[in-house]
């Protein structure tokens, strides 16, 4: 296993580039690889394929991290993921974030092939920590539940109980600590992995409910999958943590000029892009340090606010494909990538 130069730090905000491996249809189709990746130097290359230089030839990014298409996903977990859900179990919030045009690997990282220990991605591995941290804590009692939501446009559906009539709405906390609430959301409690294996099995299905197209339904929708742990220690009523993880399967950031898009479909492709552009304004201030987040352009960084700064923690993981027919999405996401830090 490659082990990358920077994955040891301990930085609020970390962002990283994964590339996935060529697909059949694009070797069929007669593409060409175009990006070289450097675990050890976090370093991602480009080759233009329509240069006309040499030296307008290689575009070169630099990151937290980056992975190759033949990265694991245990690999990614554990020296990523696992740190920041052990700050989590400690009380604190955390976000993880796949962002990428569609068809990059996203879900794959995410959530991957589920119940294959090899291909099963970072919400099941998760879900594993979380639990076997749980069972080998002694003294403290822990109150673990789970909500999952999709973010399309600007409405929110509880992906948890998807047949509920009842409005949901991003209410802020009272008391103006930054929390916000989502009023009727359902909150399901765990008490093991499996409760929460079934939590996100329901979720997918709902999520699916009613769209035709699957694919293009979830290019379009952001996917949050929330877990929130309590944890009191016995005999001591007054050290009561809580920590919130959540886990998101972003819209693709496709440029729907791209596709032709027109009326209703521009109107909808230009909210995505704004909501993803104020979420890389957000990570950028943080990871600035800035003194001004805005954490009010948008839905879903409202939505993420109280797990976005402060003491949080935030991994952004820009995923991209190795082909040239993609060369300008993949410059677009790697600068969003790059601009993020
Ligand atoms: P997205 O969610 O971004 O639209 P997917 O996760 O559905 O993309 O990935 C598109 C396809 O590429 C899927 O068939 C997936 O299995 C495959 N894929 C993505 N990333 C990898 C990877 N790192 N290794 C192997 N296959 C991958
Ligand atoms: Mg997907």
């Amino acid at each position: 296993n490659i082990k990358n130069a920077r994955s040891a730090n301990n930085e609020a905000v970390q962002v990283i580039v994964r590339c996935r491996p060529i697909s059949e249809k694009e070797k069929l189709s007669g593409c060409c690889e175009i990006v070289d990746v450097y675990p050890n130097r976090g370093v991602i290359e480009v080759k233009n394929p329509r240069a006309k230089s040499d030296n307008e030839r290689i575009k070169m990014f630099t990151y937290d991290a980056v992975y190759d298409s033949r990265s694991s996903q245990q690999c990614l977990y554990d020296e990523m993921v696992r740190p920041l859900v052990a700050s989590v179990l400690e009380g604190y919030n955390g976000c993880v974030f796949a962002y990428g045009q569609t068809g990059t690997g996203k879900t794959h990282t995410m959530e991957g092939v589920v119940g294959d220990s090899d291909m099963q991605g970072i919400i099941p591995r998760a879900f594993e920590q979380i639990w076997s941290h749980i069972n080998r804590t002694t003294g403290v009692e822990f109150l673990v539940y789970a909500r999952y939501l999709e973010l399309y446009m600007e409405d929110i559906r509880d992906l948890l109980k998807s047949k509920s009539k009842k409005q949901l709405v991003l209410r802020e906390m009272a008391g103006g600590q930054g929390g916000v609430y989502v009023t009727h959301l359902h909150s399901q409690t765990c008490k093991n992995a499996a409760d929460m294996m079934k939590t996100m099995r329901i979720g997918n299905k709902n999520r699916t409910t009613g769209v035709t197209n699957m694919n293009e339904h979830s290019s379009r929708s952001h996917a949050i999958f929330q877990i929130a742990i309590e944890m009191a220690e016995e005999n001591n009523s007054k050290s009561v943590k809580i920590g919130k993880l959540n886990l998101v399967d972003l819209a693709g950031s496709e440029r729907q000029s791209k596709t032709g898009a027109s009326g209703d479909r521009l109107k909808e492709a230009t909210k995505i892009n704004k909501a993803l552009s104020s979420l890389g304004n957000v990570i950028y201030a943080l990871a600035e340090n800035s003194s001004h987040v805005p954490y009010r352009d948008s839905k879903l960084t409202r939505l993420l606010q109280d797990s976005l700064g402060g003491n949080s923690k935030t991994i952004m993981i820009a995923n991209i494909g190795p082909a040239d027919m993609n060369y300008e999405e993949t410059i677009i996401t790697l600068r969003y990538a790059y601009r993020a830090k």
